[in-house]
């Protein structure tokens, strides 16, 4: 049986950044507290752990050392916050999210409305409006959404994409704020590692040597749900958290297995899925 890897899958540049930080600095003796996940996944969490780097969920928690801004970032008043409570930084957040924060900022003070485009509880689009003043932004996810505002109103409207999002299917959302008010612009921060790992996936499972695809992450990531939601679309395909899933009834009569990932799947998941893979079916090439 063949093992065929999408092009792009797995961690994004901005996570694989941050997850080496932690890493480099737990490994150097360095013991502090990650605030919320590094990404979405439980392995990742209890390796950190492992390393003497627990993950809280806000800084009460942590009494003194070193607390770590994970890659999607935090509103720029934590910095502070962490400060007044005498704890080190150590940021980690992906210089795409900065540049979305300063940019919103920019368009802020030259007095342009902004829009999110988003979900209102994912702790970037916290990152980006929770010092702001509620009468200065909306966060929006649907096209209902976008049409319940009465945009007409803002002389300026500067839109910014929450970056684990593709923003190609958010442009009926988008669409609906420019068709309400034409001075609407979209801020050039787009990020396109989302777009990669689908757009990869799409092709893996499009691939006519592939009989079956498996995507490997969290059940309840939704980048992960909606890799598979793709794969489906052109062949049979599990989601699988790792190697304690797999089902070998899965692949009889498979001569080809494709492999994608969620965006919160660490390298060495994917690895174990693989050799499992390997181990149950004899490999060619
Ligand atoms: S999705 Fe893009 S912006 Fe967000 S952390 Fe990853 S690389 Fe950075």
């Amino acid at each position: 049986m063949k093992v065929k890897r999408a092009a792009k899958y797995g961690f994004c540049s901005g996570v694989r950044v941050a997850d080496i930080k932690v890493k480099r600095f737990a490994r150097g003796g360095g013991r502090g507290a990650i605030l919320g996940q590094v990404v979405h996944n439980e392995r990742v969490v209890e390796e950190m752990a492992g390393l003497g780097v627990r993950t809280v969920k806000t800084m009460d928690e942590v009494a003194d050392g070193v607390i770590v801004f994970s890659a999607h970032g935090v509103p720029p008043s934590f910095h502070e916050g962490a400060r007044r409570r005498g704890l080190e930084v150590l940021d980690t957040t992906c210089k795409f999210v900065y540049d979305i924060h300063h940019a919103s900022q920019h368009a802020r003070a030259a007095g342009a409305h902004l829009v999110f485009v988003g979900d209102p509880g994912h702790r970037e689009v916290i990152g980006y409006t929770h010092d702001l003043d509620p009468a200065f932004y909306h966060i929006v996810h649907t096209v209902e959404q976008a049409q319940a505002v009465d945009w007409s109103q803002y002389a300026a409207i500067t839109i910014f994409y929450q970056t684990t999002l593709n923003a190609e299917e958010y442009e009926d959302v988008v669409r609906a704020i420019e068709d309400a008010n034409p001075k609407a612009v979209r801020a050039d921060t787009i990020c396109y590692a989302t777009k990669e790992n689908q757009d990869a996936a799409r092709v893996l499972a499009s691939d006519p040597e592939v009989d079956l695809v498996l995507v490997v992450g969290g059940k309840h990531s939704a980048n992960t749900r909606h890799l598979h939601d793709i794969c489906a679309r052109f062949k049979p395909s599990y989601l699988v958290q790792g190697v304690e899933d797999l089902d070998p009834a899965w692949l009889e009569g498979v001569a080809c297995v494709g492999l994608t990932a969620g965006a919160s799947t660490p390298d060495y998941v994917i690895d174990e899925v693989e050799q499992r893979l390997r181990e149950l079916a004899p490999t060619r090439a």
